[in-house]
């Protein structure tokens, strides 16, 4: 048990209907707002986050507020936009349940902790990297940026991902991340150096670098190898059965936020 569990854990056992509903419109909302940033950071969009209010992407019509509860909106519109009766990508409805079953999963193991907050903020920024790299290959160096510091800050102060390896070798909590974030970055690059030396062009991505220094810096630099592996596997089984013609590129970030995902569970969650 780390840390950060100890210290900052309140269980709260049982929750009024009042708590549980605010609960999961917390969760909903994250899920919707994460919607929101993937729609707006798409290089074919390029808005503000947080200018203009939501629109309607066939219409430009702005949303009225009541068709923004999470859910309930688009159930209320039947899945379609009130002015122009297109319909409302199911992307909506299904991001908000993802948060929803999340945030139980969280809750379940954490309870309302400083912990449940810093996995939601990760699994945030993953789930936003995962969809914009898979459709338009495109990292925002931002997010990465922002997990890098989550994972330095939240490991030096609260030993919040060390694991058993680097408590064996007595891995100072900072260098835990600074490895993990040297390491991630510095493999794909040399990768990739060698890559461009024989065939004279780049087969990795720079996003994908930052991305796997981001994931080391939270998970450190034994999460490193297993991520990798599990990602690409994930890849070869994408490209055996994907029915999209694949012209030599590959969504290797993707890969690498869904492995890590599976790595989160895999270490974090008590399933039980
Ligand atoms: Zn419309």
């Amino acid at each position: 048990m780390n840390s950060i569990n100890n210290s900052i854990f309140i269980n709260l056992n049982s929750f009024s209907n009042i708590e549980v509903l605010l609960i999961s419109l917390f969760f909903l909302s994250v899920g919707s707002f994460c919607s929101s940033v993937i729609f707006r950071l798409a290089p074919e969009n390029d808005l503000n986050l947080f200018k203009p209010r939501s629109f309607c992407p066939s219409c430009s019509k702005t949303i009225h507020i009541i068709n923004l509860i999470p859910l309930l909106g688009f159930l209320i519109q039947k899945g379609k936009c009130k002015f122009c009766r297109v319909k409302i990508s199911k992307f909506y409805p299904f991001s908000e349940i993802f948060f929803l079953l999340f945030g139980v999963l969280l809750i379940a193991n954490y309870g309302i902790s400083l912990a449940t907050i810093i996995y939601t903020t990760i699994i945030l920024c993953f789930y936003i990297l995962f969809f914009l790299d898979y459709k338009y290959f495109y990292l925002p160096v931002s997010i990465n940026i922002l997990l890098i510091i989550l994972g330095i800050v939240f490991n030096a102060k609260y030993g919040l991902f060390i694991d058993e390896t680097s408590l064996i070798l007595n891995i100072k909590p900072i260098l835990f991340s600074l490895y993990g974030l040297f390491f991630g970055y510095s493999s794909l690059w040399l990768v990739n150096f060698i890559y461009k030396i024989s065939k004279k062009k780049n087969g990795i991505g720079g996003g994908d670098f930052i991305l796997f220094g981001a994931i080391g810096s939270i998970f450190g630099p034994f999460s490193l190898p297993i991520i990798l592996l599990i990602g690409s596997f994930l890849g070869c089984l994408y490209f055996i059965f994907s029915r999209k013609n694949i012209d030599n590129e590959l969504p290797l970030g993707s890969f690498l936020v869904f492995s890590s995902f599976i790595y989160f569970l895999y270490n974090f969650m008590n399933f039980s």
